[in-house]
This record gives structure tokens, C-alpha cells and sequence, in this order.
């Protein structure tokens, strides 16, 4: 049964969004079952990867994640809402003067420099106990975090260090989603330094596709992020990960097209032969990006309807996009749904088509559609 969440009902939104929660326990619980011995919590930043927090945060609860990883402290609160028990870092740091809000939400800032673990420990001698915390260190990928020089100053600062209460030391992988990468192996020894100045500290180093680098990359807790949303840890081989996220358009009108007229803005589709065309109500509004226009390729965007794939023609604009129909044995009418992104047609492979990747394609999807979850799957209590 479907529950919407919605204030737009299905059959007047145009396009629908449906989101698999069983499907995101699921994944979850089988990045938690390669992840070894380790902890498996959740990247769940950016409105969890733009499939909705609040229900995202829930199943993944009821899966039993416990460590929740947000970017900023206002998201964190947001999490919070739903999760009074969770475990939940701010990935982005402390934001300076908000220490207060951190507090009061329970949220654990992932320190990245001095500056900030100062301000923590300062902040929490006022509010009258050592406030938890990560430290997050940067070993290569050189964008957030103390650097290895900052590292050993801040353990050079008893007073600094005997002030914050540190539940997790953690850094972030540059390359993880290429296997033979150098860096891998270079961030993996410099974190394993890391981890030798401050012994007893839980750690944690994996996203979603370190977790399949091996053993030496799990340490004491992995945070992975896309694979829970159905993108593909391991872009070498076929994606182990269940869908989550189905995305369809409703055809708006068909109409057949001669040879040698063309269709959509610019004109930049020529029909080769009579065509039979779909038009469907899904744009860019609703995060189907404008790159997935056909270009001149022989492997054009696809959609899946009526049990095959129709390549995208034209540009695809703000509210429609069109499709060639003229393969498909049915009819197609006015009203039937097309799958843009879902088990068939994987977002992976449109964001390869689209020029980006499965990260940016789900944290775009628009706002316009009905937004459905499915329910959870009871199998998998805790
Ligand atoms: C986003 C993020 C993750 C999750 O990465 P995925 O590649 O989505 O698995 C883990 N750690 C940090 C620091 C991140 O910013």
C-alpha cells in the first residue's frame, strides 16, 4: 500500500516519484553485511541524497542504523526530530557561534580544525560538560579536515584534546570508486597513522564504494551513502544494490510525425522515417536533466514503457520531454506512465547519458511531482 506523503496527489502532479523504503533497508543491510565486523551507519546529507530525510532516517532506524551522517547542522535538527536516540554528525564542522545549536540537537560536530575544537571546547566548559564529537582528518583528498601538520598540533595541545570527548576519528576517501587507484592505498596507510596517535578511538574511513576496497578500509564504522540509495559501489561491475528511487512521467499526448519533420525546441530531432511520438510530461522542473536531450548518438537517453526502452527525442524542456514509440507493439495513451529512472532504466546509466552522476541526478530531482513512499519492509526489524 502506498502512503503519500504528498500534499499533490498522483493523478494531478504529471510526474511521480515513488520511493522503495524496503528497498533502502535492504540495501542498507547488505552494505552493513560486507562492511565485516564493522558498524554500518548512513550519509544521509542533502535531504538524504534528495529522497527525504524524515522517512529515509526512520527506516533506516528500523533497520538498525544508528550513526547518521548529515552535512549541516540544520539538517542534522531535522533528523533529530525524527530520531531522538540516532547518533548524528555534521560532516560540514562546527559552523562558528552555533555551538549552542549543536548542543541543544545533540548533534556531533566533525571537527576539522584546531580552530573549531577550540570553540567546541570552549563552548562546552560553559555548558558544563566535554561535548562528544569527531575529528575528522584529511589524509589526501585535501578539502575538508585537519591536515596530518594540524593533526599533531591539535594532540600537542593537551588542553585542547583533555577538553572534547571524541566518539569518532574519521577522513574521507578521494577515489574509492576506482579500485586500483594509487591514492587509495596512500590514504589507507596515512589514516592508519591517524589512528595510532589516538589509540581506543573508534574510526571510520569507508563511503559506499571503500567499503568494497577490502578489510583494511572498514576500520570501526563505514558511512556509506549512495549504494543505500541504489547507486552502484562497485562502477566496474553490475550494480549489487536495489533500486530505491522510481521516477515516472504521464503521457500528455501521442501524435504521429512524418519523415523529416522534427520535434521539440531547436529542432534538433529529424524524424529518419514515419514515427510515432510520445509526449510526456516530465522536464527539468522535475529534476529529468536537460542534458538527457537526445544528441546525435547511437545510444540516446532512454525511458521504459510498455516493456521496452524508447529513446528520448529532442530537447527536453521544463514540463514535457518526447519519445519515440514507433517500436513498441501496444498502443500507448494518454495517461500511461514512463519510467525516467527506476529498476529498468538505472541512475547510474542516466547520469552517465546526462554527463554527471547518480549523486547529482538524485539530490536534483524536483519538487513538482507526487512524492509516494512504499512501505517498509516488515521482515527486517531490528
Ligand atoms: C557523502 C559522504 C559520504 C558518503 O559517500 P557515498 O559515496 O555516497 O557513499 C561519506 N563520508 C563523507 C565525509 C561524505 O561527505
Amino acid at each position: 500500500m502506498d502512503q503519500t506523503l504528498s500534499a499533490t496527489p498522483k493523478d494531478l502532479a504529471g510526474a511521480v516519484l515513488s520511493i522503495d523504503l524496503g528497498a533502502i533497508q535492504k540495501n542498507w543491510r547488505y552494505l552493513a553485511s560486507h562492511a565485516g565486523s564493522a558498524e554500518c551507519g548512513a550519509a544521509v546529507k542533502g535531504n538524504a541524497y534528495g529522497l527525504g530525510v524524515e522517512p529515509v532516517g526512520r527506516a533506516l532506524w528500523d533497520a538498525g542504523c544508528r550513526s547518521y551522517f548529515v552535512a549541516r547542522p540544520k539538517e542534522g535538527e531535522e533528523l533529530r526530530g525524527v530520531l531522538p536516540e540516532a547518533t548524528i554528525y555534521v560532516l560540514d564542522g562546527l559552523f562558528p557561534g552555533q555551538a549552542e545549536f549543536y548542543a541543544q540537537n545533540n548533534l556531533l560536530p566533525a571537527l576539522i580544525s584546531i580552530e573549531e575544537a577550540r570553540e567546541w571546547v570552549a563552548f562546552g566548559r560553559v555548558y558544563g560538560r566535554k561535548l562528544p564529537c569527531a575529528i575528522h582528518v584529511d589524509t589526501g583528498i585535501n578539502r575538508l579536515g585537519f591536515s596530518m601538520d594540524e593533526y599533531a598540533a591539535l594532540l600537542a595541545d593537551r588542553a585542547t584534546l583533555d577538553g572534547l570527548s571524541v566518539s569518532l576519528l574519521m577522513s574521507h576517501m578521494a577515489c574509492a570508486d576506482e579500485p586500483g587507484h594509487p591514492l587509495n592505498a596512500k590514504q589507507r596507510d596515512a589514516f592508519k597513522a591517524v589512528r595510532a596517535k589516538l589509540p581506543g578511538v573508534p574510526a571510520s574511513l569507508a563511503n559506499s564504494a571503500g567499503i568494497f576496497l577490502g578489510k583494511d578500509y572498514a576500520h570501526d564504522l563505514v558511512r556509506p551513502g549512495i549504494a543505500i540509495y541504489g547507486g552502484n559501489p562497485t562502477p566496474a561491475l553490475s550494480n549489487p544494490m536495489h533500486a530505491v528511487a522510481l521516477l515516472e512521467g504521464t503521457i500528455l499526448q501521442t501524435r504521429d510525425v512524418a519523415a523529416n519533420e522534427t520535434v521539440g525546441y531547436s529542432a534538433t530531432w529529424k524524424a529518419a522515417r514515419k514515427s510515432r511520438v510520445a509526449v510526456l510530461g516530465a522536464g527539468y522542473k522535475d529534476g529529468v536533466p536537460r542534458s538527457l536531450s537526445s544528441g546525435n548518438s547511437n545510444n540516446p537517453p532512454q525511458v521504459f514503457l510498455g516493456g521496452k526502452r524508447c529513446p528520448i527525442i529532442g530537447r527536453v524542456s521544463m514540463d514535457m520531454m518526447a519519445i519515440d514509440v514507433t517500436d513498441l507493439t501496444q498502443a500507448v495513451k494518454r495517461g500511461d506512465r514512463a519510467e525516467i529512472l527506476g529498476p529498468n532504466i538505472l541512475i547510474d546509466e542516466a547520469a552517465n547519458w546526462a554527463g554527471t552522476i547518480s549523486y547529482e541526478l538524485l539530490t536534483r530531482l524536483g519538487s513538482r511531482y507526487a512524492r509516494l513512499y512504499s512501505e517498509l519492509d516488515s521482515g527486517l526489524q531490528a
